[in-house]
């Protein structure tokens, strides 16, 4: 099976994520459909390294650029009271980080993330249409 975020037309990609687009140091920003937490975005290197201990120091320092200026855009947009960040990567092993806005008394809050065995949270086709725009708008995405 291809890797969802090296491939475009990967099944499960179109499944779970929509795509933002380019950040301003190269990585991708997708909306994950699941908005359990309200905002939640991922931010993938635009190359397939597994590990992060496997890329470049430019890389890194690409990566972690885009993955603040998603951060700030997020709790701009969504005011959570915390946002968590994660790189997991055991079921797709292409380093992403998981940005999640954390809500006093919500979902999660005092814990880590996850999303094994919660129910998902759908948006309308119009609202995600519009977390789209919103993203893009705040981080200069065309
Ligand atoms: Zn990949």
């Amino acid at each position: 099976m291809s890797c969802m975020y090296c491939d475009a037309h990967n099944e499960t990609r179109n499944k779970i994520l929509i795509e933002v687009g380019t950040l301003a140091h190269g990585s991708t920003l997708f909306i994950l459909k699941n908005q359990n937490h309200l905002g939640r975005i991922v931010v993938a290197l635009p190359v397939h390294r597994q590990e992060v201990y496997e890329l470049t120091e430019d890389e890194r320092s690409n990566f972690f650029a885009d993955v603040a200026d998603a951060a700030q855009a997020c709790a701009e947009l969504f005011h959570p009271d915390k946002l968590n960040y994660g790189i997991f990567g055991d079921g797709v092993p292409h380093v992403h980080m998981h940005i999640v806005p954390k809500y006093k008394d919500g979902l999660q809050w005092g814990h880590f993330f996850w999303d094994k065995g919660l129910e998902e949270v759908s948006l309308s086709d119009k609202e995600y249409a519009k977390m789209v725009n919103d993203y893009k708008a705040k981080l200069g995405i065309k």
